[in-house]
Parts: C-alpha cells; sequence; structure tokens
C-alpha cells in the first residue's frame, strides 16, 4: 500500500477543493437549422457538421411509426402462434 510521507493540510486539500468548477460549454450557432452547437461537433437537432447531413436524427414521429410497427409484428406474431396450436 502507499503510504503518504507528509500530511496534506487542510488548506491546501480546501483550497485545491476551491477550484473545482463546472466550465461553460462554448456554443456556436448551428448554419442549418440556427440552434445553438457545441463547435466542431455535429448538430443534435438536425444531424448536419459543415451543412452536409451525416447523421439522422429520429423524430418523435419517426419513433411513434416504429413502436407501432413493432407493436403490429407483434399482434401477427401472437396470432401465429395460438394458430399453430
Ligand atoms: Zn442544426
Amino acid at each position: 500500500m502507499a503510504v503518504q510521507k507528509k500530511k496534506r493540510s487542510r488548506a491546501r486539500t480546501r483550497h485545491q477543493r476551491s477550484q473545482y468548477k463546472l466550465k461553460v460549454p462554448n456554443l456556436v450557432l448551428c448554419s442549418q437549422c440556427k440552434n445553438p452547437v457545441r463547435p466542431h461537433y455535429v448538430c443534435q437537432e438536425c444531424g448536419t457538421y459543415g451543412g452536409v447531413s451525416v447523421i439522422e436524427i429520429e423524430t418523435k414521429e419517426m419513433r411513434k411509426k416504429k413502436k407501432e410497427a413493432k407493436e403490429k409484428a407483434k399482434e401477427e406474431g401472437e396470432n401465429v402462434v395460438k394458430t399453430s396450436r
């Protein structure tokens, strides 16, 4: 086990801890949708970087449709199981 040579004073510890703080992130406006975005990051609102679409953003409607399709498939699957018995 590592053993410290000297006790670190309360003042030293507290002075160091006084430097712990959260930084406010630097933000710029997206060139496409004008939402605040971190520089050099893909926009999470429209999925573009440097004016080029790089990722597909899933909207609320898309999620709803996906969920409905999943439930429909599940129901159909249950029907198949029932008929096969
Ligand atoms: Zn954007």
